[in-house]
C-alpha cells in the first residue's frame, strides 16, 4: 500500500475531523502518503482530491463539521459513475481508502470494490444516530446526546417557571437512540421512539398524574421518526384532550449535528481513525471498525447495517424514573 485517502459521506457528524487527523497522521507515520477526498463520493468523480500532509489536519480535532465536506452522489450509484471514480483514484496513485459514513456508505465501498479489487476499503461508523450493527458508538452520537440534553435542560427551566408540557422533537428518523439518552438524562417524563409502540392513551393518563400530583413542568422527548407523528402532531392530539396544560412544541433540529465534539468523541474517532489506517495497511479491507466493550472489532460491511433494537431495560427504566 501506497497511498492512503479518506473521505466523509452521508450526514455529517462532529468526531469526523478527529478521524480525518488520525488517518492521516497514522499514514504518514507509518511512511505512506495520505490524501483527501472531498465531498463524499461526488469528489471520486469529479477528482476532487488533494494530498495531505502533517499539517493539513492541524487544528481540527476540536471542530464539528468535516474539513473534507460530505455529500450524498446518485452517480457513485451506477457503473459509469464508479469507472470514473476507479480512473481518477488510479491517477492519483490511490489504493486504500478510510470511509467515515453510514450503512449507505459502506455499501458503495462494498460494490466498488467487487469492481475494482485493487483498490481497499476500510469504514468508520460516522453517523449521530449511533444505529449501525458492529459497533457501541458512532463517531458524532456522544456530542449529539450532549447538545440535546443541554438544550433540553434549558428549556425544563423555562417550562418550570411556566407550569408547562413541552414536546420536544430530536433527531432520529429510523432510530430512537439520541431520544433515549436525551430523555433520560434530562428527567423526561415521557420518550417516545419508532422502535416501541407509542401509546398515546397511556401517555395522556401519565400526563394527567403528572398534572394531579402537581409537577410544574413536562417534557415528552420525541424521535422524529416515532410511528405515532412528529412532536406537533402528537402535541396536537394530547392537546385536545389536555386543555389545562400550556402545550408548546420544540425541534431541536440541526443543531445536534453541530458543534464542538465531546472529550470522549474525539478520544473514539482517533482511535477509530487510527485502527482503520493500521488494518488497510495489515492487509484487511471491506470492513468497518467499531469499538465493542472498549475493545477494537472489525466487522464486515455486508453485517454493517442499521440496527432497531432499544435496550428493553431502558424502556423499563423510563417508566420506573419518570
Ligand atoms: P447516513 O447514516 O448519514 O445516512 P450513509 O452513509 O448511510 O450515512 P447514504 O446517503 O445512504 O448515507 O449513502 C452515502 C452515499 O453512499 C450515497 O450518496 C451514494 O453515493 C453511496 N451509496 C449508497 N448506497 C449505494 C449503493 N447501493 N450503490 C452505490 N453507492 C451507494
Amino acid at each position: 500500500m501506497k497511498k492512503i485517502a479518506v473521505f466523509t459521506s452521508g450526514g455529517d457528524s462532529p468526531g469526523m475531523n478527529a478521524c480525518i487527523r488520525a488517518v492521516v497522521r497514522t499514514a504518514l507515520h507509518e511512511g505512506l502518503a495520505a490524501a483527501g477526498i472531498c465531498r463524499g463520493y461526488q469528489g471520486f468523480i469529479d477528482g476532487d482530491m488533494y494530498d495531505m500532509d502533517h499539517h493539513s489536519v492541524s487544528n481540527i480535532i476540536q471542530q464539528g463539521g468535516t474539513i473534507l465536506r460530505s455529500a450524498r452522489c446518485a452517480e457513485f450509484r451506477t457503473p459509469e459513475g464508479r469507472r470514473k471514480a476507479y480512473e481518477n483514484l488510479a491517477k492519483f496513485g490511490i489504493d486504500g481508502i478510510v470511509a467515515i459514513g453510514g450503512d449507505g456508505t459502506f455499501t458503495g465501498a462494498h460494490i466498488f470494490m467487487q469492481e475494482y479489487p485493487d483498490i481497499k476499503f476500510v469504514g468508520c461508523p460516522g453517523t449521530i444516530d449511533n444505529d449501525l450493527m458492529g459497533t457501541d458508538y458512532t463517531i458524532g452520537y456522544d456530542t449529539a446526546i450532549n447538545t440535546a440534553m443541554e438544550a433540553i435542560d434549558k428549556i425544563r427551566d423555562t417550562a418550570s417557571a411556566h407550569d408547562r408540557l413541552f414536546f420536544i422533537e430530536v433527531m432520529g428518523r429510523d432510530a430512537g437512540f439520541i431520544a433515549m439518552a436525551a430523555g433520560i438524562s434530562t428527567g423526561a417524563e415521557a420518550i417516545l421512539v419508532p422502535e416501541t409502540h407509542t401509546d398515546i392513551e397511556g401517555l395522556i393518563e401519565k400526563l394527567e398524574w403528572g398534572w394531579k400530583n402537581k409537577k410544574n413542568s413536562s417534557i415528552v422527548v420525541v424521535a422524529e421518526g416515532d410511528e405515532a407523528g412528529g412532536a406537533h402532531k402528537i402535541a396536537e392530539m394530547v392537546k385536545a384532550r389536555l386543555d389545562h396544560y400550556e402545550i408548546k412544541v420544540s425541534i431541536l433540529g440541526h443543531i445536534q449535528r453541530g458543534g464542538r465534539p465531546t472529550c470522549m468523541e474525539r478520544v473514539r474517532a482517533s482511535r477509530m481513525g487510527a485502527a482503520a489506517t493500521r488494518a488497510l495497511i495489515e492487509g484487511k479491507s471491506n470492513v468497518m471498525i467499531g469499538i465493542v466493550n472498549n475493545e477494537i472489532v472489525y466487522t464486515p460491511f455486508g453485517q454493517c447495517i442499521k440496527h432497531q433494537q432499544m435496550d428493553s431495560n431502558l424502556v423499563e427504566m423510563v417508566d420506573l424514573l419518570s
